[in-house]
């Protein structure tokens, strides 16, 4: 079992010296175990946080282990009565080329016949596709007259949230890096305006974000933290909401807070941190409703695969620079 494994806490950018890829001899399973190849990883920035001794709402990466992430596979071998080699799974294990799963509700069975290909299961139906469909219909629920901002926009969350808020009517306004990707913004996702945030400080994005939302932005979709925040902050509008899904731009370094929280007091907003795992017990109902968006087309997704557990740390370092184009998962068997 060849295993992408934690051997040292990264300081600032994950580097190799960080990781090995160890081999090991196949999990012996016990009753209640089933063994699962694993076809696909997702690469997302939270395994950064994982990585750190402190840990976050999981405990992090134990030293010596495989890193933490999300997969799809099949059962192998199965000494669970619900679980039938052959089967198709997802689940929260680690990008190792088989893991032994339990049935104690990390792993569920998914319908690959529902969906274009089972990737799916990691981007449009996946964390990322919850986390948007839950962030925007539930957490947010933006109106028509109303204006969404989402930083992160080009990538696998931000550019379902910016397509399922234009499903509600809403202006929805982008930010993300480059000419290309705010190109894609408007031309693929529908977006009513993009705005690129390189090389720019709180001011000029400030001033980008006010012309772009004249009546002020009622809800701010975080993803980046930094300008992109102290910049959205600065453009309010009364009685705003501000959900905090990630700050990226902190995952590395150290963090940049944000310094224009006086600005939640005069708009009367409110600023709150947002986990897709508040949802757990509603995912079926988020996975059958971004499920049908994709097979209708009326929500587009982009996914990046990158191929080889040898690939891990490279597709992993993608989600920091940028050059992702779209959920960053990596090809396993
Ligand atoms: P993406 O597909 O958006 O990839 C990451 C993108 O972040 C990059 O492509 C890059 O885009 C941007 N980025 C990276 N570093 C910086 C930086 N320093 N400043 C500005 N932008 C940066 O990843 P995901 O869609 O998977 O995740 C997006 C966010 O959502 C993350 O913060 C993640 O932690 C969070 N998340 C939260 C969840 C929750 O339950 N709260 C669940 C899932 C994700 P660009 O080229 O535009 O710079």
């Amino acid at each position: 079992n060849r295993r992408f494994t934690l051997v040292a806490r990264p300081q600032g950018l994950p580097r190799d010296s960080d990781f090995a890829m160890t081999q090991e001899p196949l999990p012996a399973l016990a009753e209640g175990e089933f063994l699962i190849r694993n076809y696909y990883a997702s690469i997302d920035p939270a395994i950064r946080g994982w990585l750190e001794p402190a840990g976050n709402y999981m405990p992090p990466v134990p030293l010596g282990d495989a890193v933490r992430a999300s997969t799809i596979g099949v059962v192998e071998q199965s000494r669970h009565p619900h679980f039938a080699a052959g089967q198709w799974v997802m689940g929260l294990n680690k990008i190792e080329h088989f893991s032994v799963g339990r049935g104690d509700g990390f792993t569920q069975p998914i319908d690959v016949s529902a969906v274009p290909s089972p990737t799916a299961y990691l981007s449009v139906a996946g964390a990322v596709g919850l986390t948007a469909w839950f962030g925007v219909e539930d957490v947010m629920q933006p109106a028509a007259g109303q204006t969404l901002l989402v930083s992160g926009a080009a990538g696998a969350v931000g550019s379902l949230v910016g397509q399922l808020a234009k499903r509600r009517g809403a202006h929805v306004v982008g930010i993300a890096g480059g000419a290309e990707k705010c190109a894609r913004l408007i031309h693929r996702y529908g977006f009513d305006a993009a705005i690129d945030y390189r090389g720019k400080d709180v001011t000029a994005l400030s001033a980008e974000i006010g012309a772009a939302c004249p009546e002020g932005v009622d809800f701010v979709y975080e993803n980046v933290g930094g300008a992109c925040l102290d910049a959205a902050l600065l453009n309010l509008a009364q009685g705003a909401l501000v959900v905090i899904c990630g700050l990226i731009s902190e995952y590395n370094g150290p963090p940049q807070g944000a310094r224009n929280i006086w600005q939640l007091l005069v708009k009367t907003a409110t600023m709150r941190g947002y986990l897709i795992s508040q949802y757990l017990d509603r995912f079926p109902e988020g996975v059958a409703a971004m499920a049908r968006l994709a097979g209708e087309g009326a929500v587009v997704y982009d996914e990046h695969v990158e191929d080889g557990i040898d690939n891990a740390l490279p597709a992993m370092l993608r989600l920091f620079d940028g050059s992702n184009q779209g959920k960053m998962i990596l090809k396993l068997a």
